[in-house]
C-alpha cells in the first residue's frame, strides 16, 4: 500500500464534470489500495480573476492583502472536491494551507515553504480518509496568509510529498507529460517519456509553466519521484497505464538510449529588460546597482555589461515583469544619481528563448547552431547567457514565437531519437 500524492491543476478541476471526473479518479486509486493525499488548484481563470478585482481596487495591490484575495480560488475547489468524493462514498476531509500547517517565510505573493506539519494529515489517513489539501498556500509565523507565486500548487504537491515521505506525487494536468516545448506553440511537439531532474529543473526556470520551477527544486532537494500526467483521460483507465503514463522525472540519465543533444526548447515572456548608460566603469558598480535591488527583495535574471569606452560602459539586466516598475523606482531613487548613470532605458518588450540538454556537455557547436538559426530568421540577439546544459537569449518579444518553432526543428526536436 503505497502512500501518494495527486495534484489536479486549474483546468483538471476547471468545472463541476471535471472535478466529479478527478473523485472518480481518486476513487479507483484508493480502491486500488493506495493511501491519498491530493492538493488542488483554483478552478482555471479564477486566480486571474481574483487578481484583476484586486487591481481594479488598487492598481499595485497590497501584497499581503492581495494574498488574502488570490488564495480563496483554492478553498472552493478543496470543498466542491471533498464533497464530490463523499458522494460517491469514499471517506474525504478538505483542509486550508494555514489548516494543516504549510508553514512558509513572509515574502508574500512569492513566499517559501518552510515547514508542513504533517500529523493531521497522518491521523486522516490512518482512518481511511482522501486528505485534499489547497494548493498554493501557506501561513506565515505570525499568521499572515501567503501564496507561493503563480503555479506555486506544484510546490504545495511535492512539498508534501516530501513532508510525508510519499512514494510518488503525480501532478495531473491539461497535457499528457512534459513535452519538448509548449505544444501550444509549435503543435509538432514531442512528449518526452523521461526527463532528467536536472534537464527539468533548467526548462522550469526559464519558463515551460508545465511545473513551477519551485516544485523541481524540492523534488531534487528531497528526492521524491515525480510524474507530470493528463487529467482528461478516462478516470476509469486501468490503473497499471495510467501510472505509467506521462513523463517521469528521473534522476539518473537514461544511457542506454541515444539521447538526442538538446531536450526542449523554452521560453518566457515573463521578464523585462533595464539599462543603465554609461554608467563609470570603476570597481563597485555592478554591486552598487544590484545591491539597492536585491535590498528591494527582486530576483534579477540575466546581467550584461559592455565593454568600457572612455571609461563608462551600458549595465544591463533583466527581471521578472511583475517586478520591473518597482525595479525603475528603486533605480531612480537610490541608484542613478549615486552611480552616475545618464539614464535609464526600461524595455518591457523582449522575450527569452532557451535551449536544453545534458547532451550538451559532450557536444560541441551548440551555440553556433542556435546563433544562425536565429541569424537565419533575422532575429536579434539582445542578451546570452549559458551554462553547462543551457543556452539562452534575449530577443524582442514578436519574434518569440518564430524563434522557437525555428530552433525546435532546427535541433530535430520533431523526430523520434531512439
Ligand atoms: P495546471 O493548471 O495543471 O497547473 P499549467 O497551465 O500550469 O497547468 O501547465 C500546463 C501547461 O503548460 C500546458 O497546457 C502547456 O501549454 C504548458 N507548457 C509549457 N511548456 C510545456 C512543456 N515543455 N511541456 C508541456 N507543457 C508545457
Ligand atoms: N491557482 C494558482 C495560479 O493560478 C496556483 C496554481 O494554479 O498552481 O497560479
Ligand atoms: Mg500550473
Amino acid at each position: 500500500m503505497a502512500l501518494i500524492v495527486h495534484k489536479y491543476g486549474g483546468t483538471s478541476v476547471g468545472s463541476v464534470e471535471r472535478i466529479k471526473n478527478v473523485a472518480r479518479r481518486i476513487a479507483k486509486w484508493q480502491r486500488a489500495g493506495h493511501r491519498l493525499v491530493v492538493v488542488v488548484s483554483a478552478m482555471s481563470g479564477e486566480t486571474n480573476r481574483l487578481i484583476a478585482l484586486a487591481k481594479e481596487i488598487q492598481p499595485n495591490p497590497d501584497p499581503r492583502e492581495l494574498d488574502v484575495v488570490a488564495s480563496t480560488g483554492e478553498q472552493v475547489t478543496i470543498g466542491l472536491l471533498a464533497m464530490a468524493l463523499k458522494e460517491i462514498g469514499l471517506k474525504a476531509k478538505s483542509y486550508t494551507g494555514p489548516q494543516v500547517h504549510v508553514l512558509t517565510d513572509s515574502a508574500f505573493t512569492k513566499a517559501r515553504i518552510i515547514d508542513i506539519d504533517e500529523k493531521k494529515i497522518r491521523a486522516d489517513l490512518d482512518s481511511g480518509h482522501v486528505v485534499v489539501v489547497a494548493g498554493f498556500q501557506g501561513v506565515d509565523e505570525h499568521g499572515n496568509i501567503t501564496t507561493l507565486g503563480r503555479g506555486g500548487s506544484d510546490t504545495s504537491a511535492v512539498a508534501l510529498a516530501a513532508a510525508l515521505r510519499a512514494d510518488e506525487c503525480l501532478i495531473y494536468t491539461d497535457v499528457d507529460g512534459v513535452y519538448t516545448t509548449d505544444p501550444r506553440i509549435v503543435p509538432e511537439a514531442r512528449r518526452l517519456h523521461t526527463i532528467t531532474f536536472e534537464e527539468m529543473l533548467e526548462m522550469a526556470s526559464l519558463g515551460s509553466k508545465v511545473l513551477q520551477i519551485r516544485s523541481v527544486e524540492f523534488a531534487g532537494k528531497y528526492k521524491v519521484p515525480l510524474r507530470v500526467l493528463s487529467s482528461l483521460t478516462d478516470p476509469d483507465m486501468p490503473l497499471a497505464e495510467e501510472a505509467n503514463s506521462g513523463t517521469l522525472i528521473t534522476f539518473e540519465e537514461d544511457t542506454k538510449m541515444e539521447k538526442a543533444v538538446i531536450s526542449g526548447v523554452a521560453f518566457s515572456r515573463d521578464e523585462a529588460k533595464i539599462t543603465l548608460t554609461r554608467v563609470p566603469d570603476r570597481p563597485g558598480i555592478a554591486y552598487q546597482i544590484l545591491g539597492q535591488i536585491a535590498e528591494a527583495n527582486i530576483d534579477v535574471d540575466m546581467i550584461v555589461q559592455n565593454i568600457s569606452v572612455d571609461g563608462m560602459t551600458d549595465f544591463s539586466f533583466t527581471v521578472h515583469r511583475n517586478e520591473y516598475a518597482k525595479a525603475m523606482d528603486v533605480l531612480a531613487a537610490k541608484v542613478k544619481t549615486h552611480v552616475g548613470a545618464k539614464e535609464i532605458v526600461g524595455d518591457p518588450k523582449i522575450a527569452k528563448v532557451s535551449v536544453v540538454g545534458i547532451g550538451m556537455r559532450s557536444h560541441v557547436g551548440i551555440a553556433s547552431l542556435m546563433f544562425r538559426t536565429l541569424a537565419e530568421e533575422g532575429i536579434n540577439i539582445q542578451m546570452i547567457s549559458t551554462s553547462e546544459i543551457k543556452i539562452s537569449v534575449v530577443v524582442e518579444d514578436k519574434y518569440l514565437e518564430l524563434a522557437v518553432r525555428a530552433l525546435h526543428k532546427a535541433f530535430g526536436l520533431e523526430q523520434e531519437t531512439a
